[in-house]
């Protein structure tokens, strides 16, 4: 099965010239992965985004991935129900790693090689992350799951995005959601809201656009790492931004 995959990225037929990006960061939030659940993890919406995934990993692009814990449990959700808020942001890091490994099975699957790296220790199930062993398995074709978060309370996985992105060198931060782009306004709920195809850093802070988190946001900022907010439920856009085309809001 692995074999499959080893031919992709030698066969030159596989790999395409003009990529526009060598290494991504791409940030999954863990909510879409219920596709039309309510809560956990919908198999036919973990296929779709394995084959997205499979698409650009057969162009030679190498291929980091963060995953978010929403769908199963949120720190914030914690105090309403009694529980510590630190207790519960470390629950929510565990959330994000049952994600990932779910993720990692379905790409392992499909014929992929994956590793994932956990921001806390839990050697039975993943590698802890170490920069350089991180490097090195992107480098080797390997997709690496991010999981844990960044290991510390009252971050997000945005931030996590953001800063592993950094530490891997990764040339864009792509932020797969259900809506195509950065608007104006929620669309959801404003007809007339219209979208940025690119705006920059500081327009979109002083017009208080909710692209990620401050501390992600900012991290992206100061480090000049450009963000993509891209529709990830829709098919092809993943290669297609990998061929330059920015079918959502490039912030940079
Ligand atoms: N979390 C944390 N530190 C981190 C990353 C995540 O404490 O570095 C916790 C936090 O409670 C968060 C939860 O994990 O609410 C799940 O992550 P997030 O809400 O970012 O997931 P998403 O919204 O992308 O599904």
């Amino acid at each position: 099965m692995q074999s499959t995959t080893k031919q992709n990225l030698t066969n030159p037929t596989h790999l395409h010239t003009h990529m526009k990006y060598k290494r991504i960061l791409l940030k999954l939030s863990g909510e879409s992965l219920m596709g039309e659940n309510q809560y956990g993890i919908d198999p036919k919406r973990l296929e779709q985004y394995t084959n997205e995934i499979k698409n650009v990993v057969a162009m030679g692009v190498e291929v980091a991935i963060v995953i978010g814990g929403g769908n199963i449990f949120r720190g914030v959700q914690a105090e309403s129900s009694g529980i510590d808020r630190v207790q519960g942001d470390y629950m929510g890091m565990l959330a994000t790693v049952i994600n990932g490994m779910a993720l990692q099975s379905a790409l392992e699957k499909a014929g992929l090689y994956t590793r994932m790296m956990s921001g806390i220790k839990m050697e039975q199930v993943c590698e802890p992350f170490i920069k350089r062993r991180a490097v090195r398995h992107l480098e080797k074709g390997r997709v690496v799951i991010f999981g844990a978060g960044i290991g510390n309370p009252y971050f997000t996985t945005d931030s996590t995005a953001s800063l592993r992105a950094i530490e891997v060198q990764a040339d864009v931060v792509l932020k797969g959601t259900r809506v195509d782009g950065v608007y104006t306004s929620d669309p959801e709920k404003n007809p007339d809201a219209t979208k940025y195809d690119n705006i920059s850093f500081q327009e979109a802070y002083e017009k208080g656009l909710n692209i990620m988190d401050m501390t992600a946001f900012t991290l992206c900022q100061e480090n000049n790492l450009p963000i993509i907010v891209f529709d990830m439920n829709k098919s092809g856009n993943l290669v297609e931004i990998m061929n330059g085309k920015v079918n959502g809001t490039m912030i940079n």
